[in-house]
């Protein structure tokens, strides 16, 4: 999953960047509204984590800005105004959910969880993929009911081909996915994830598009 998070608070960017990282979210990290929006014209995310008092623009102008421009990235509103009102506009103004600062890194990954479900339709916290079953809380894997261990980026592809079950998934978007802005990316890392997915789970599971990119088999 590649996370935009629009912070402007270092202590709190740097905590919340480093344990989402650990868990195999690609965050790129953003600390004023106008880049931000700006940030989500040109690239796509599959969450936004949004600050709502930030220079540049704030968070509830930015948020009414991307949904004007039909931008359906869903959005975790952090904020220190407990307000109720504040929490109403943010909804309104299309937040999909809302954290009050300060809160515990637990309970935003949890959240977090909740809105991908949501988003993919899986209403049960852990999925069934044909052979697979991934439990997305703990990381843990498995095939045919045996445990399988994958590396974190391993692990962000496979979310990736799950949720899109079926569906071409470019080089461009995958390293997207894995590396977001964070450079450096060997021409065919890609490459080499993918041929550990299949050597760890099946080798029909990921197929070669020749030319487009690579797709997941549909569950049976
Ligand atoms: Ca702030």
């Amino acid at each position: 999953m590649r996370i935009l998070l629009v912070e402007d608070d270092d202590l709190l960017g740097n905590g919340i960047k480093k344990s989402l990282t650990r868990e195999g979210y690609q965050v790129d990290w953003l600390m004023d509204g106008k880049q931000g929006l700006a940030a989500l014209k040109s690239d796509s995310f599959d969450l936004l984590l949004l600050d709502l008092g930030l220079p540049g623009m704030g968070g509830l102008e930015l948020l009414s800005a991307i949904r004007k421009q039909h931008n359906s990235t869903p959005v975790l509103i952090l904020t220190a105004r407990d307000t109720l009102d504040d929490k109403i506009e943010g909804l309104d103004s299309g937040a999909d959910d809302y954290l009050v600062k300060p809160f515990e890194m637990a309970e935003l990954k949890a959240r977090m969880r909740a809105l991908s479900r949501r988003q993919h339709g899986h209403s049960e916290p852990t999925i069934e993929y044909g052979r697979i079953h991934v439990n997305p809380a703990s990381m843990e894997v498995k095939l045919d009911g045996e445990e399988v261990e994958l590396g974190r980026r391993e692990f962000t592809l496979l979310m990736e081909f799950i949720n899109h079950p079926g569906q071409i998934l470019s080089r461009v978007k995958l390293e997207d996915v894995v590396y977001g802005w964070d450079g450096d990316v060997e021409s065919n890392s890609i490459e080499v994830h993918i041929h550990h997915l299949r050597k760890k789970l099946y080798p029909e599971f990921i197929k070669t598009v020749r030319g487009m990119g690579y797709k997941a088999e549909k569950p049976t």
